[in-house]
């Protein structure tokens, strides 16, 4: 039987470092030394090509463009591997992995975010298990086809669907979960698929890459006390196209008149509002509470249990489509794309 083949692009963050061995300072891992520096690589049944960024980047710094690049550097090297894995920074890697998830259509191969809490030099380091596990599932097949063909993010012996995922702990190593949705995956003695949890898409159609991002957009966040104001400002600068709103429970806001009215005239004026929950699981209900329902009633679109990180990458791909008008954004943002929502 042929051997899987596994690209590993480096992209930065801490799983990506090693103690200098003259300054003892922090420094990013050469990848050519990839082999040298995890000799447990050589005994995959596997072959496994890697790519580095030329400049690493802490996660905080990633962005649609690097998004887009990812996207095409896995388009232009599709059909030679059998899976892709992404060392990436923890902080952002739930924005990314919902990111690629919608950015690449019709993908029938695994991509596997991974990266660790501390740098693959430690004694300590979670960055060779995640590695080691991922690239696992990513060369993963079963009759011939990938076990997961979908976006994920593996961390700590769990495998996540990356857009359902929210980094939860700056310092566990269980950084990541999905409140509303399964693991794909928990990893033992045995990797143990949850395949029912697992999505098929529609394999044999050819992978596109969206390439057109919208910038336009922005989180809203409610507390008890927000002002007309500062409520009214933020949904009236100038060129915004899309809101998140932040709502409370199952997707309440205050009952106030000048908060409706100010969506309102928004949402006239063509805003797109999505409504998300603050609580990190459960889901939106507009009919639920009268809180919700006026919201409802002025044209909010419910989010339902969608992240917040979903929420807004789909939000920037969709309004990034100039041929898409506001009402085809708006039945759009309610279908379940990429297995995003339920
Ligand atoms: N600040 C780092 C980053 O996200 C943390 C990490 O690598 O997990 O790039």
């Amino acid at each position: 039987m042929k051997k899987s083949s596994v690209l590993l692009i480096y992209t930065g963050g801490t799983i990506g470092m090693i103690h200098d061995a003259e300054t003892g300072e922090l420094k990013p891992f050469n990848f050519n030394q990839l082999f040298a520096e995890i000799p447990e690589l050589k005994k995959f049944e596997m072959d496994i090509d890697s790519y580095a960024f030329e400049t690493p980047i802490d996660s905080s710094n990633m962005n649609p463009k690097i998004w887009v690049e990812l996207a095409n550097l896995i388009q232009a090297n599709y059909d030679c591997y059998d899976g892709f894995v992404i060392l990436h920074g923890s902080d952002t890697m739930a924005y990314s992995a919902s990111a690629l998830s919608f950015i690449l259509e019709n993908l029938g191969k695994p991509v596997i975010f991974t990266g660790s809490q501390l740098p693959i030099g430690t004694i300590r380091t979670d960055g060779k298990e995640n590695l080691i596990t991922a690239i696992e599932i990513a060369g993963a097949k079963e009759n011939g086809k990938p076990i997961v063909p979908e976006v994920a993010i593996y961390f700590e012996y769990a495998l996540y669907r990356g857009n359902r995922t929210k980094k939860i702990s700056a310092e566990n190593f269980e950084a990541f979960d999905t409140p509303n949705y399964p693991k794909l995956a928990e990893a033992g003695v045995h990797i143990k698929y949850n395949r029912a949890a697992i999505r098929h898409p529609n394999l044999g159609t050819k992978l596109h890459v969206f390439e057109s991002w919208s910038n336009e957009v922005g989180f809203l966040k409610l507390f008890p006390g927000i002002s007309e104001n500062f409520f009214r400002n933020v949904l009236s600068q100038k060129g915004l196209k899309g809101i998140i709103l932040e709502t409370y429970g199952s997707g309440n806001a205050p009952h106030e008149p000048w908060l409706q009215n100010a969506l309102k005239e928004a949402i006239d004026n063509s805003l797109v509002v999505v409504n998300v929950t603050q609580c990190s699981s459960g889901k939106v209900d507009q009919r639920k509470y009268e809180t919700g329902s006026h919201l409802e009633k002025v044209g909010v679109i419910s989010g339902k249990d969608i992240t917040a990180e979903a929420a807004i990458t789909k939000l920037m791909l969709l309004l990034g489509d100039e041929l898409l008008s506001v009402e085809h954004v708006k039945e759009q943002l309610q279908q379940n794309l990429r297995g995003e929502v339920s």
